[in-house]
């Protein structure tokens, strides 16, 4: 890089998916001047709203659909969005499982209308349900919800921490264990258990791996459920870039990084593909994944051997890529009433739907499977009718709906395999999907089209191996270790050089914190008081008893 940059920027953020965006607001109301720089032709990363290409007017979300607790989140209250426009709904019925041959499962926002629904199961699991939610409400507020909200402490203050409280002891009594423990522990319906299981899968958790058992009480107990962006999921992102551009800041779509450089020790400038070179004075932060960042992008300098080869190692999930099936209809699919449970069931105002899931071992079967490159003979598949909670998604008495399905990347050993099967599996999953909602003939679907794991890697190279929490969430992956261990949280070997995406804690999907707590890492070396309040997580930890 001999020619010096053509313009020189405080901050320059690499990628303009959410985490991206939410670190640019802030430090643009701190004062500083930030560029972010976005390959794609539209900000937002998995916020992503397409109109259909052969019906105009329905639209589809064809990454993040699921935004739990979105209107919670501290980023969004801070940033005021709903200023500027940005709305969710949450809605009543959060989550419904329809195993198919027998009465579903009705997970809903109210905590007594799911635990009446769950006795019609299990009087057991209602009345276990029920005390967890409440004994597991403190460890949640206390613990769990300001722990994501922060950067991670090391890990021995961490635990000296937490064991100075009685919510702090029940929060490490649980996490010690793997999700699979706590659920066998207290459920005994198939469908409960797997339902708990199959969330954890979705929310990126490996439901084998001790370390991460609070993640189901977590759940149980969780204030906030699944939320819909109206307008479509982009609504958020348009929100984040409005707020950049109020305070200051800029966002370039259609310019890809292809280089960062060094410049007196310091990563000090960018170079675009186009060959444009851009500078920045106080800090790069990347929303990419390690091995793009550290060894792609900024060739390894500065880093020594171990750290190189970290990078290198850094693993994704066999259980993260989901194959899509996106359809705009002339009808919302209906549930048969026979697997929905009988005429007048809400069970088509149920915001996330679970279809064919009948217990745990299809759960656990899913490890071995795609680690064998092989999709589940009998898929479970999931996903939403966003028109049925926002009907402007679609043209006036019309839909659009989506399932996914978990499937291996490495497709029968490669993902390249993926191109030559996609239409096939499409057809497979309609197939399945018809046998809940018979109402989805040809003559109802008015166009599909299907996204496989290799088309969502490369669309955002980020997810590498199709792995949408970019980055396993397992030991060595986890809280301070994430990605790598023996870093200070957020900040890489080269100075000035910082990591805000999912691969940061506290990981993956549309929580905006890894950009939320990457903002106050940067603000602290910067010498910024931040203008916003971000929890002192020992100060507030040590206050218990
Ligand atoms: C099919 C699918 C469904 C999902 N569903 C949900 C859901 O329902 N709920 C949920 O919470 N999460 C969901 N997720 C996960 C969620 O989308 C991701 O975890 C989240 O988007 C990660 O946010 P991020 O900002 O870290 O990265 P991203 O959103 O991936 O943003 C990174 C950005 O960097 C850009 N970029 C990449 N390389 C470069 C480069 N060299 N130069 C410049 N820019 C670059 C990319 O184009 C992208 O815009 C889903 C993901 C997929 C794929």
């Amino acid at each position: 890089m001999a020619a010096g940059p053509t313009e020189t920027f405080d901050g320059i953020v690499i990628g303009a998916g959410h985490n991206g965006l939410v670190l640019q607001a802030y430090l643009c109301r701190a004062g500083l001047r930030v560029l972010a720089l976005e390959r794609s032709l539209e900000a937002g990363g998995g916020l992503c709203t397409v109109e259909d290409n052969w019906c105009p007017g329905f639209y589809h979300n064809i990454h993040a659909v699921f935004l739990r607790g979105l209107a919670a989140l501290p980023w969004y209250r801070d940033l005021a969005l709903e200023a500027r426009g940005v709305r969710a709904v949450q809605p009543a019925l959060n989550l419904a499982l329809l195993p198919g041959d027998g009465p579903p499962l009705r997970w809903y926002t109210d905590e007594e209308r799911t635990c009446a629904a769950l006795a019609a199961l299990s009087p057991a699991d209602a009345a276990a349900w029920r005390r967890i939610a409440f004994e597991y409400a403190p460890v949640v507020q206390e613990i769990v919800e300001p722990a994501l909200a922060a950067p991670p402490l090391p890990p021995e203050r961490e635990r000296a921490l937490l064991e100075r409280s009685a919510a702090g002891r029940a929060y490490l009594a649980v996490e010690r264990l793997s999700p699979r423990d706590f659920v066998e522990k207290h459920f005994e319906h198939p469908l409960v258990r797997a339902a708990l299981l199959y969330l954890c899968v979705i929310r990126e958790v490996d439901v084998n791996v001790p370390g991460q058992g609070a993640l189901v009480p977590a759940l149980i107990a969780g204030r906030v459920k699944a939320q819909l962006a109206l307008g479509g999921s982009a609504a958020v992102a348009r929100g984040l870039v409005a707020d950049v551009h109020a305070h200051g800041g800029a966002v370039w779509e259609g310019a890809a990084v292809r280089r960062i450089a060094v410049e007196r020790g310091r990563a000090a400038a960018v170079e675009l593909a186009d060959g444009r070179r851009l500078g920045a004075r106080a800090f790069i932060a990347s929303s990419l994944n390690p091995q793009q960042t550290l060894l792609d992008l900024l060739g390894g300098e500065g880093l020594d051997a171990a750290t190189r080869e970290r990078a290198r190692a850094y693993r994704y999930q066999t259980v993260g890529p989901l194959f899509g099936l996106h359809l705009a209809l002339e009808e919302p699919p209906r549930y048969a009433a026979g697997a929905a449970g009988g005429p007048g069931d809400d069970v088509g105002r149920a915001f996330l739907t679970l279809l064919g899931l009948r217990g745990p071992e299809e759960v656990y079967a899913l490890y071995a499977d795609h680690a064998a490159g092989r999709p589940a003979a009998v898929p479970v598949i999931w996903g939403t009718v966003p028109t049925t909670h926002d009907p402007g998604q679609a043209p006036p008495g019309k839909h659009t709906a989506f399932v996914w399905q978990k499937v291996p990347y490495a497709l029968h050993g490669d993902a390249a395999n993926w191109d030559a099967a996609k239409e096939g599996h499409a057809a497979a999953v309609l197939m399945r999907w018809r046998e809940f909602a018979p109402n989805l003939t040809d003559r109802a679907i008015l166009n599909r089209f299907a996204l496989s794991p290799l088309d969502t890697e490369r669309r955002f190279p980020n997810m590498a191996g199709g792995d949408l929490g970019v980055g396993w969430m397992g030991p060595g992956q986890r809280g301070a270790d994430r990605p790598l261990p023996g870093q200070r949280p957020y900040r890489t070997p080269a100075p000035g050089l910082y990591l805000c995406g999912a691969c940061t804690h506290p990981g993956g999907n549309i929580t905006g914190l890894p950009g939320y707590n990457a903002a106050r890492a940067i603000a602290e070396d910067l010498g910024i008081k931040p203008w916003w309040d971000p929890p002192d997580l020992a100060e507030r930890w040590s206050r218990l008893s």
